[in-house]
């Protein structure tokens, strides 16, 4: 190929690339508010959420929910179906997309205290002969960390997909999170159905049943990504990444699962691995502006890409928080709202990453 075709070829190539596009996920995860305060999240969305530019809101419900298919798994508080029905009205109105999360596989329990799956079923534990510390340290003998249900119990997905076409039906959503960050137990040497088998099957196995019962509603399934990420040999470690060899699932999950890949310390360019393996990836952070700034800046140039992979498996952004709703707002309220990348702050961290999202996003999308 002569320099006439090779130039004429890179000029074709450009004229194929996309214009950067705006994200199409800028979304918020954060804990459903108690059912006394869902008006004032309600004022929250309108007010603040919406004119900033959010535009996904993950709820972790779990069993916050006053479910009918299984009343025996409620928390002592429960969000009512009007309380529900009252944040799909806004969402629809403000055009948010609203998803439900409810933790399946791992996080059944928490500190010391053991989750409602696992106290009304003790037969689905995964490590039934660990119990629970009244007073829970980390690191610990036992390596608990959270619980996690047996995917291979025989009853357990007759119990949880109750739970999860209850929670979907009721948001109304055309996607559910699953969780699925962190598990650790998986594969116990103690299990009588797991022992012995490939972790990262096992792993895959559960994803992949959840996608196909999804599928059948056309909803898509949203995860944690860590347990996919191979943890030692990339240094990123046990919990942003697997250290419990699940990470060939990678290999094993459907494509159509997208994947939420958060990094809290370092803005691993770990989107692009997903992006390549054929997923749809978004990049969360919790309250590291720096990363955060970091991970808005990599998603906006990733999808400029025209191939390999192609920038439209480039989701977005989505802000973790981990403390309560209501202490979220009210942090929110009295801070200042500038980007100050030097912050380890959730509400700076929020800041950052919606103002950086403006700042870069295309001006005729604006
Ligand atoms: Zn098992």
């Amino acid at each position: 190929m002569n320099r006439f075709m090779i130039t004429l070829q890179v000029i074709l190539i450009g004229m194929q690339m996309p214009a950067q596009s705006s994200l199409e996920v800028v979304g918020l995860c954060i804990a459903a508010p108690d059912p006394e305060g869902v008006s004032d999240f309600i004022h929250f969305i309108e007010e603040e959420l919406a004119p900033q530019g959010i535009n996904t809101l993950i709820l972790r419900v779990d069993y916050k929910y006053a479910y009918q298919s299984h009343p025996e798994l409620r928390d002592q508080k429960t969000l009512s179906k009007a309380d529900v029905k009252a944040l799909v009205a806004t969402c629809q109105k403000l055009g948010i997309q609203l998803i439900p999360q409810v933790n399946l596989l791992g996080h059944q329990s928490w500190s010391s205290t053991l989750g409602n799956l696992l106290k009304v079923y003790p037969q689905f534990d995964e490590t039934p002969e660990i119990a629970i510390p009244k007073d829970y340290v980390w690191p610990n003998e036992d390596g608990l960390y959270c619980k996690s249900y047996c995917p291979l119990h025989p009853d357990v997905h007759s119990v949880v997909f109750d739970i999860v076409d209850e929670i979907v039906e009721v948001f109304e959503s055309g996607a559910f999170h699953a969780g699925m960050d962190e598990v650790f137990y998986i594969a116990e040497d103690q299990c009588p159905r797991c022992s012995g088998k490939d972790p990262a099957a096992l792993f895959a196995g559960e994803v992949n049943k959840i996608q196909d019962h999804l599928s059948k509603r056309e909803v898509d399934l949203w995860i944690w990504g860590d347990r996919m990420i191979e943890g030692d040999t990339t240094g990123i470690g046990m919990w942003e990444a697997s250290t419990n060899h699940t990470y060939p699932s990678i290999n094993l999950i459907s494509k159509d699962v997208v994947i939420c890949d958060w990094h809290y310390e370092v803005a691993h360019p770990t989107s692009l691995y997903f992006a390549r393996k054929g997923y749809d990836v978004i990049s969360c952070s919790w309250r590291n502006a720096a990363v955060a700034e970091r991970q808005v800046k990599m998603m906006y140039h990733n999808r400029q890409r025209h191939e390999d992979p192609p920038g439209d498996r480039f989701k977005g952004v989505m802000h973790t928080v981990w403390s309560s709703a209501e202490v979220f707002i009210e942090q929110y309220r009295e801070a200042e709202h500038s980007i100050d990348t030097s912050s380890q702050s959730q509400i700076n961290c929020f800041t950052t990453i919606v103002k950086t999202v403006a700042s870069l996003k295309p001006k005729d999308n604006r």
